[in-house]
């Protein structure tokens, strides 16, 4: 395959952009060779600065979940842009989109919008922090919830890939009241919460992990969370920015059936453009400014244009079958590896929650992060090349999720699986 503009474009912008990205997972630096840079993108189909074109399962890292340029979005979007982009004051599109994600979360009796999942799980860690007067909070290893500092120890995604296990420019202080514990061990948690529990305010969680590549939480830990935060009068936070509007349109925690206090969203809340909020009951939100007490402020927070794409997608969401056609396809996918993989020898693990999954290359059941790092990188970067240049666009790392959109066809998911089973002849020989 052809790639000599994206190699230019790559090396024009490192001279700019430090290593010529602006999020560390987008440099392929866990998988070799040089990103892509990407023209254009219609449904799944995602084009290349050489023309080249790729069934894309990254979209957006999740955000698309109705697949590139949905016609009906996009024609939000110029609507909105024409009316104006941004003017610092309340605009009817983020009380219609609010409304909508109150709808949506029966937890969410007030929602703030904020421009990124980072800021989303920063001011919600701020103001339970504020609610409960409590400093700790205890976070899962592998689980992301942005670069904030607090949350950046063990943090799974971009910084896994790149073996960083916090982050340099981290305060001692700023770490100092983060505890790491593993996912999905009910018995680690229950003995911190004993130990620390009255000195805890909250505890965030992914409860369906998508950072340490995908990792369902079992529904029992996550039980156990809800009700051990409660007995020591911490708040739960259930950082949904993946999990929101995908899992199900009221996210993880309607199928979990849990009821967390505070919730995080982003990515498909704005439509593919840059959004996050955070809700939860209405007297632990009526903390924030101005009502309370909990300083909290964007100047883009709840951009028209944004928020026109995202009541957009989430109205498609709810009229559409979309749900069980997307898990469906999923299905077929997880399926398809599997049976291909095993045939062929290869040892892996092929784990999903709806429709986002994950291969690991490893004969261990993956729970958490610990044994989601027993995954041969080495195999997962040489299914990588080998999908990308049959023309799938995979995750450029191992510890990342895999996502199906509404715009995937039952075609282009046989077809993933045409390419994934020739790549598993062409290791036979190796086996
Ligand atoms: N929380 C979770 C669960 C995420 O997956 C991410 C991003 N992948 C974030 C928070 C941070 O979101 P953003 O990249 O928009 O800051």
């Amino acid at each position: 395959m052809k790639i000599e503009n994206s190699r230019r474009l790559f090396e024009e912008a490192r001279k700019y952009i430090p290593g010529g990205v602006d999020s560390p997972v987008r440099s392929y630096k866990a998988v070799g060779g040089t990103p892509l840079f990407i023209d254009s993108a219609r449904g799944a189909l995602i084009r290349d600065a050489d023309g080249n074109e790729y069934l894309d399962y990254v979209m957006s890292w999740g955000a698309l979940i109705l697949g590139h340029a949905h016609p009906l979005v996009v024609e939000a979007v110029c609507k909105a842009a024409g009316k104006g982009t941004s003017f610092g004051a309340p605009t009817y599109k983020e009380t219609e989109l609010a409304r909508m994600i109150c709808g949506a979360f029966p937890s969410i009796g007030m929602v703030r919008f904020v421009s990124s999942g980072t800021e989303a799980a920063m001011s919600a860690l701020r103001l339970a922090r504020a609610y409960t007067g409590r400093d700790k909070i205890i976070k899962f290893a592998g689980c992301y919830h942005g670069h904030a500092d607090s949350l950046l120890a063990e943090a799974g995604s971009g910084a896994a890939a790149l073996g960083i296990p916090g982050s340099a420019g981290v305060t001692k202080g700023a770490a100092a009241d983060t505890l790491v514990l593993p996912y999905n061990d009910i018995g680690v948690f229950r003995k911190t919460m004993e130990q620390y529990g009255e000195r805890i305010a909250c505890v965030i969680v992914e409860p369906a992990a998508g950072n340490m590549g995908t990792v369902p939480g079992d529904p029992a830990f996550l039980v156990s969370l809800r009700s051990l935060t409660r007995e020591f009068g911490a708040l739960l936070i259930f950082d949904e920015v993946i999990s929101g509007f995908r899992l199900a349109y009221g996210g993880a925690q309607t199928i979990y059936n849990i009821t967390p206090d505070l919730t995080c969203l982003g990515k498909i809340i704005g439509g593919g453009l840059p959004a996050g909020a955070f809700g939860g009951r209405k007297e632990i939100m009526e903390y924030l400014a101005p009502l309370g007490p909990v300083y909290q402020a964007g100047t883009l927070s709840g951009n028209p244009v944004a928020m026109s794409a995202g009541v957009e997608t989430l109205k498609l969401l709810l009229n559409g079958k979309v749900y069980g056609q997307l898990e469906a396809k999923a299905r077929a996918l997880q399926t398809g590896f599997e049976e291909n993989a095993g045939k062929s020898g290869l040892v892996v693990s092929c784990v999903r929650s709806a429709s986002m999954l994950t291969l690991f290359f490893t004969g261990r059941k993956v729970v958490n992060y610990d044994t989601a790092q027993s995954s041969d990188q080495v195999a997962y970067t040489d299914y990588f090349r080998a999908m990308l240049e049959s023309g799938v666009y995979l995750p450029p790392a191992q510890f990342e999720a895999l996502f199906v959109s509404a715009s995937h066809t039952d075609d282009d998911i046989e077809r993933t699986i045409t390419v994934f089973k020739k790549y598993c002849a062409s290791l036979k020989p190796l086996l």
